[in-house]
């Protein structure tokens, strides 16, 4: 096993000393026993990677304090592959470190044993995701960290394994670390994923955005004295100025919602400014401010303060022509709203009621309770599953089925030729038509979830029409048939 220099030891240390800093009450002792406890059961168990199994146990563990997460998460956080990965019984974990923990290391356990495959595991694996949730909030915290931690050392795994979790990821664990607003989660868990899903799109991506990130930040520390010197004119004094780069996942969704090609044309938030202030009436001047200075462009300005996203999300989000006619998108929210786009539901966590907090939490989810409701509503088929899950969670994106069950996942106005092409490049070539639901349909039909698709295949024909071109839908199925007519000439 090679070690590259990259590899960092992580130390119990290090977790104790991040849980401090935000939360100085912290019962050290008590999370320092739950590290020697994981220790001495992982002793002498590797990962894959070569890593003692521990680096895993406070890989995770370092994860779930960076979203401030209570002293509980974190013991469970270390403790969460004892019973499943070391034999220890789950008794054993009761009596050591209590119910509470117990029920924790227990509930993550249990969504460990999921596996992402066709769709009635598809179906299934969320819901006992959401029963999770509404169990313990703290439970699927703890599985994003673990999966985190996972994907940082995907490279060992086999290339077939790795698609899985990477799918599963994007598919699962993404759009619910959404829904629940924990942004910069959700943000890494896209981006390591997506690298594993898509890797030449992802390395396309990477080589266009990389020179374009290095200007627009040096462009942006030359804005951010004039930002402060307006500003102090009216009196706000902002606590913090910083420049946030998007995510590459994001980045690609919105190419491909943007049309065709991969572009970074029309994308003015690749860098964007994001200014933190005392109050609410502080973002309001700020705003008001920058427009005074800049002439904003059309449709550009949102309120998120006044109307939040579905996941709670505010701020508001201006794009101006700034100095030298620059497009710069600024973001203007107080510390509170930042800490909540960061933290989602985690954020504001009351440490001296951690468990009831919780609770308190999954209360106020009305979203999950619709869902868990249907859940136990008899007759309620996939189909109507999926569709409530799709409006809550899943925006603009359907979920279609192979003949044997397999589900695929695109986005909305997907067409038969895009299920071909996600199936496989030469499937793609070859369709000639596709039974949807057993009727014969043509090509360009607009796909819808739950929809079971067979693709038609012309054995002899050996390239796309570029008629496709004008209604596929996806980046890899447009790619694809642009490159297939391309080897003809
Ligand atoms: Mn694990």
């Amino acid at each position: 096993m090679i070690f590259s220099d990259e590899i960092i030891m992580a130390t119990i240390e290090e977790v104790l000393q991040k849980v401090t800093e935000y939360n100085p009450k912290a019962d050290l002792d008590m999370i320092r026993l739950a590290y020697d406890f994981a220790e001495s059961a992982h002793h002498g168990q590797k990962r894959l990677n070569g890593e003692d199994y521990i680096q895993h146990c406070l890989g995770t563990a370092l994860h779930l304090t960076r979203i401030n997460m209570d002293e509980a998460t974190i013991i469970a956080g270390l403790l969460h592959d004892v019973v499943d990965e070391a034999g220890v019984s789950m008794e054993e974990v009761e009596k050591q470190f209590g119910k509470e923990i117990a029920e924790l290391v227990r509930g993550v356990g249990k969504l460990g044993k999921i596996k992402y495959r066709g769709i009635e595991r598809y179906v299934e694996n969320l819901r006992k995701m959401f029963v999770a949730i509404a169990h313990d909030i703290r439970i699927i915290i703890i599985k994003f960290a673990d999966r985190l931690h996972n994907l940082e050392t995907l490279d060992v795994l086999e290339p077939a394994k790795q698609l899985r979790i990477a799918n599963e990821v994007l598919e699962l664990y993404a759009p619910i670390a959404d829904r629940l607003g924990i942004g910069d989660m959700k943000g890494e868990l896209e981006d390591i994923a997506f690298k594993y899903v898509e890797p030449d799109i992802y390395t396309t991506v990477v080589e266009m955005v990389e020179p374009k990130l290095k200007e627009k930040e040096l462009y942006l520390d030359t804005i951010r004295n004039v930002v402060e010197q307006h500003l102090s004119e009216t009196g706000v004094i902002p606590i913090q100025i910083e420049s946030r780069v998007k995510h590459l996942y994001s980045i690609y969704r919105k190419m491909i919602k943007n049309g065709d090609s991969l572009t970074l044309d029309g994308i003015y938030d690749l860098v964007a400014m994001r200014i933190i202030v005392q109050t609410v009436a502080d973002c309001y001047a700020t705003l008001g401010i920058l427009h005074q200075y800049w002439k904003p462009l059309k449709g550009k300005i949102k309120d998120y303060i006044a109307q939040p996203k579905p996941n709670n999300y505010r701020s508001l989000h201006t794009t101006v022509f700034c100095e030298d006619g620059e497009i710069v998108e600024f973001q203007i929210r107080t510390k509170e709203m930042d800490d909540e786009s960061k933290f989602g539901v985690a954020a504001h966590w009351n440490y001296a009621e951690s468990g009831k907090q919780s609770q308190k939490i999954v209360k106020k989810l009305d979203w999950l309770e619709e869902i868990l409701k249907l859940n136990h509503t008899p007759g309620v088929d996939y189909q109507e599953y999926l569709h409530s899950l799709k409006l809550d969670i899943f925006q603009n994106r359907i979920f279609v089925f192979t003949p044997k069950g397999d589900v695929i996942n695109l986005p909305e106005g997907s067409t038969p030729v895009d299920f071909a092409y996600y199936v496989h490049s030469d499937v793609g070539r070859r369709c000639s038509g596709a039974r949807i639901n057993d009727i014969l349909s043509s090509l360009d039909t607009p796909l819808n979830s739950g929809d079971v698709v067979d693709i038609i295949i012309e054995k002899n024909r050996k390239r796309p029409s570029p008629d496709w071109l004008e209604f596929a839908k996806t980046h890899n199925a447009k790619a694809r048939i642009k490159a297939q007519l391309r080897e003809e000439h």
